[in-house]
């Protein structure tokens, strides 16, 4: 018998995972769900953010040191993450533009609002503690977190895959710098080391299905609580917001990607589309761009024909540092929440969130749900209050299958650029839509 697809098997997961918790809610099994199945969902959340660290570290070692000339790694190292920046806050600004228009967070009654501070405050508590950290900071100290002081401590502290990536490349480059004999066997150990994480990845991703199922099993009950009622009443009401973030994801995939990849690509949109179509599907089935990336490596290289060199180098970094879907999220959740909680924001803090919501994005672990979690800094920064994060809480593994989709059709859309303007694409040999 054919195997199902995995996407399918994880969508059928989800829709399960939705159905148990609907109806344990009803049956009386809610603390059946949060004991027996959650922790289940916990497992593969923790195996994905495992393996996260090690994918970045060694993926980056191999693509830097395999550009072997620094002055070429300058330049398109340069191009690579002056265009991740430059859509990053394109996104930003689509985002707020589009939740000042539609302002779905006035769609709450006044009554809705006090009820939903007084009944999410706690499930948001864990959050705020996050947000406690980033209290206090000097405007430089993003750039101070960016190096790490210990490389093991980066590795175990949460949220410092910047620094990660910092040594990452510093590594690749003085391999480049050392003489090529002395180079070879540590490009080897690694080569080697990058094939046994993607074979992990892989492993991982075989228990998506299930992961997925005690997830969002677990999801609705906590949501639902005993009144399925009214879980379903606050996903109408949320649908509006979701809206928003879907028509802004949806302009980043349908009008930002191709006017960039047939102006500067200079390759036909459906054509790429197509060649990227089943890292996409990756992307929504995983809400993990950490997780995708093997797929989005080898879909850019054998059907969009761009060179293993880009590949290596572009497609890693963009993975951690460039998430056009998260930002764009971010930057409407924040609002939203706002105007929630009936704070009106001065042109000057949107303007801050542009800036926080970048680097928000950069800072995120291509794994599901950072992109929420770093949205503290941006309620922090623009002070709105952090415990609204737990009104949003319920549609965002939906936004997060979205946004790490667009997320990484963003980075495939840059390696087609740099590729294009590096003279480093060659006609697609074949174009295999699995
Ligand atoms: N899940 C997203 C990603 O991996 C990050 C996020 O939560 O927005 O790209």
């Amino acid at each position: 018998m054919k195997k199902l697809a995995l996407h399918w098997q994880i969508l059928i997961g989800m829709a399960l995972g939705v159905a148990w918790g609907m109806s344990s809610s009803s049956l009386g099994l809610n603390s059946f769900t949060t004991d027996w199945i959650s922790p289940f969902g916990t497992i593969f959340i923790n195996m994905l953010k495992l393996i996260a660290v090690p994918l970045v570290l060694v993926s980056l070692i191999t693509g830097v040191s395999s550009l072997s000339d620094i002055s070429r790694l300058s330049r398109i190292g340069t191009k690579t993450i002056g265009t991740y920046l430059a859509t990053t806050v394109l996104a930003v600004v689509l985002g707020l533009i589009l939740v000042n228009i539609f302002e779905p967070g006035k769609a709450f009654s006044p009554e809705k609002r006090e009820d939903f501070k007084e009944q999410y405050a706690s499930t948001a508590s864990d959050k705020s503690s996050d947000a406690a950290a980033l209290e206090q900071q000097g405007p430089l100290q993003p750039l101070v977190d960016i190096v790490p002081e210990n490389l093991f401590l980066a590795m175990t502290s949460n949220g410092s895959m910047l620094q990660v990536i910092f040594f990452a490349l510093l590594f690749g480059i003085a391999l480049i710098l050392i003489p090529p004999d002395k180079a070879q066997p540590v490009n080897d150990f690694f080569e080697g080391a990058n094939m046994a994480i993607l074979k992990i990845v892989d492993i991982i991703m075989m228990t998506a299905p299930y992961g997925v199922f005690a997830l969002l099993a677990g999801l609705v009950v906590d949501f639902a609580g005993d009144d399925p009622a009214s879980a379903w009443e606050l996903l109408m009401v949320l649908g509006y917001y979701c809206i928003v973030v879907i028509i802004g994801l949806a302009l980043m995939i349908f009008v930002v990607y191709p006017a960039l990849v047939v102006t500067v690509g200079k390759t036909k949109y459906t054509h790429f589309l197509k060649g990227i179509f089943p890292a996409q599907m990756l992307a929504f089935s995983t809400s993990s761009s950490a997780a995708t990336l093997p797929a989005t490596m080898e879909c850019a290289e054998k059907n969009l024909g761009i060179n293993k060199e880009i590949t290596s180098f572009v497609l890693p970094l963009g993975a951690t540092v460039n998430m056009d879907g998260t930002s764009l999220y971010q930057s409407v959740a924040a609002v939203f929440i706002a105007q929630a909680y009936g704070i009106d924001l001065s042109l000057s803090a949107q303007l801050g969130i542009v800036m926080t919501a970048t680097l928000a994005s950069i800072g995120s672990a291509a794994v599901p749900g950072a992109g929420i979690v770093m949205l503290v800094i941006v309620l922090q920064q623009a002070g709105i209050p952090i415990e609204g994060i737990a009104l949003i809480l319920a549609p965002d593994r939906l936004l997060d299958m979205l946004r790490t989709t667009v997320n990484i059709t963003g980075d495939a859309t840059v390696a087609m650029m740099v590729a294009r303007t590096e003279g480093q694409l060659h006609p697609p040999t074949e174009i295999t839509v699995r």
